[in-house]
C-alpha cells in the first residue's frame, strides 16, 4: 500500500482558559485529544460529530493554521511543522474552504479582483495572464465569465462557495478542508456543490478531509469517515461499513437523527436520542467521553477509557471504541436505531 497523502499521529489540540484583569491561565480545553487517522492521496474523509466535538480545531491543525498541543502531521511524506518552517510551502499544498464564503470575500472587490489578487499574491501567473487564468477558474468551478465583475453581494449562497472554491483551486493545492461547505444552502444547492468537489477531486487528484455535522451528507462523499465526538475518535471506518453496521452508541444515534423518506420504515425506527449536554471539554471525566449520553453505558465505562479496535471478522479497518459494542443485545438495538438511514 502506498502511504497516506495526509497522516495524523496522536494529535492533540488544547487552548489554555484565561480568567481575570491579568488573563491568567486556569485552565485547558482539549479540543482534539490524542486522535490518529489517515487520509489516502484522492479520496475523501469525511469527519463527523456534533457542534463542539473538534472538527474545526482538527482542520485548522492540519493546515498549520492551530498549534499542535501533542502529536504529528505528515502532509504528502513531509512533516507540517517543517512544511509551516517553509513559508508559503503549505498554502501551496493545503487550503481551506469554510462555510460562510460571504465572510471570507471583501465586500468591495469584484470576484475577479478576489481570484487575480490570489493569483500575484502567489505570482502563480505573469500578471498579463492573469485575466485569462481568472476565466478559466470561472468555467472550472461553473460560473459564467461575467462573474468576474460582479461584487460578493450579487450573488446568491451557492455561487459564492463556487467562488470560495475557486480561490482555494487558484493555488493548485493537492489537499483541501472543506468545513461545513454545504451547511448552509438549500438541499437542491448542496447536491449541486458535492457533485462539483466529486469532479474536481477526479479530474485533479484532490485529497480532502470533508467536515460537517451531517450524516447524509458525508455518505455521499466520502470514502471513509471518521465520527468525533467531545475531541476523541469513537469509531472510524471505510464509509460502506460505517453505515452497514455502526458499532458505537454515538454513531448510531447520529444515524437515528437521519430522517428515512419511507414513513413505513420511519415509524419503526427505535430512536436512540443522545442524552444529556455534550462533555465539557475544560474537564474531561475520566473513562469513555460519551457515558453521560450513552443508552448503554455501565461501570466500566465510568473508569476504563475504551480504545479503538475492530469488531469479530469484520473488516479489520472498521474500528470503534466501546466497550460493550461486541454484546449481541446491544449490537441488536444499534442496528434497530440506524436501520433505514443506510438506503
Ligand atoms: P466543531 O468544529 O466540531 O464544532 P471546534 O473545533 O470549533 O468544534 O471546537 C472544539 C472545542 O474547542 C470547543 O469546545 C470550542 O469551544 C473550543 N475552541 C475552539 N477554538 C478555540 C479557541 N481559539 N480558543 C479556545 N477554545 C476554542
Ligand atoms: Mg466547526
Amino acid at each position: 500500500m502506498s502511504t497516506p497523502a495526509i497522516r495524523l499521529k496522536d494529535v492533540s489540540i488544547r487552548f489554555p482558559i484565561r480568567k481575570g484583569v491579568l488573563r491568567r491561565v486556569v485552565g485547558e480545553v482539549r479540543a482534539v485529544d490524542s486522535i490518529s487517522f489517515d487520509i489516502n492521496e484522492g479520496e475523501t474523509v469525511g469527519l463527523v460529530g456534533e457542534s463542539g466535538s473538534g472538527k474545526s480545531t482538527t482542520g485548522r491543525g492540519l493546515l498549520g493554521l492551530s498549534h499542535l498541543s501533542g502529536g504529528t502531521v505528515e502532509c504528502f511524506g513531509q512533516d507540517l511543522a517543517a512544511l509551516k518552517r517553509d513559508r508559503g510551502a503549505l498554502p501551496r499544498i493545503s487550503q481551506l474552504v469554510f462555510q460562510d464564503p460571504y465572510a471570507s470575500l471583501n465586500p468591495r472587490m469584484t470576484i475577479g479582483e478576489t481570484l487575480g489578487e490570489v493569483l500575484h499574491v502567489h505570482r502563480l501567473v505573469p500578471p498579463a495572464e492573469i485575466g485569462a487564468r481568472v476565466a478559466k477558474l470561472l468555467d472550472d468551478v461553473g460560473l459564467r465569465r461575467e462573474t468576474a465583475e460582479r461584487h460578493p453581494h450579487a450573488l446568491s449562497g451557492g455561487q459564492r462557495q463556487r467562488v470560495a472554491i475557486a480561490r482555494a483551486l487558484a493555488i493548485e493545492p493537492k489537499f483541501i478542508v472543506l468545513d461545513e461547505v454545504v451547511s448552509a444552502l438549500d438541499v437542491s444547492i448542496q447536491g449541486q456543490i458535492v457533485n462539483l468537489l466529486q469532479d474536481l477531486q477526479r479530474q485533479r487528484n484532490l485529497t480532502y478531509l470533508f467536515i460537517t455535522h451531517d450524516l447524509s451528507i458525508v455518505r455521499h462523499v466520502s470514502h471513509s469517515i471518521v465520527v468525533l465526538y467531545g475531541g476523541q475518535i469513537m469509531e472510524m471506518g471505510p464509509r460502506d461499513s460505517l453505515f452497514a453496521q455502526p458499532l458505537h452508541p454515538y454513531t448510531s444515534a447520529l444515524l437515528s437523527a437521519v430522517p428515512v423518506p419511507d414513513p413505513r420504515i420511519e415509524r419503526a425506527r427505535a430512536r436512540l436520542e443522545v442524552r444529556s449536554e455534550p462533555p465539557d471539554p475544560s474537564a474531561p471525566l475520566p473513562g469513555c467521553r460519551f457515558q453521560r449520553s450513552c443508552a448503554f453505558a455501565i461501570s466500566r465505562c465510568q473508569i476504563e477509557r475504551p480504545v479503538l479496535r475492530p469488531i469479530g471478522s469484520h473488516d479489520s479497518r472498521h474500528v470503534a471504541a466501546c466497550h460493550r459494542m461486541d454484546e449481541p443485545l446491544v449490537r441488536e438495538a444499534l442496528s434497530r436505531a440506524s436501520h433505514g438511514a443506510l438506503s
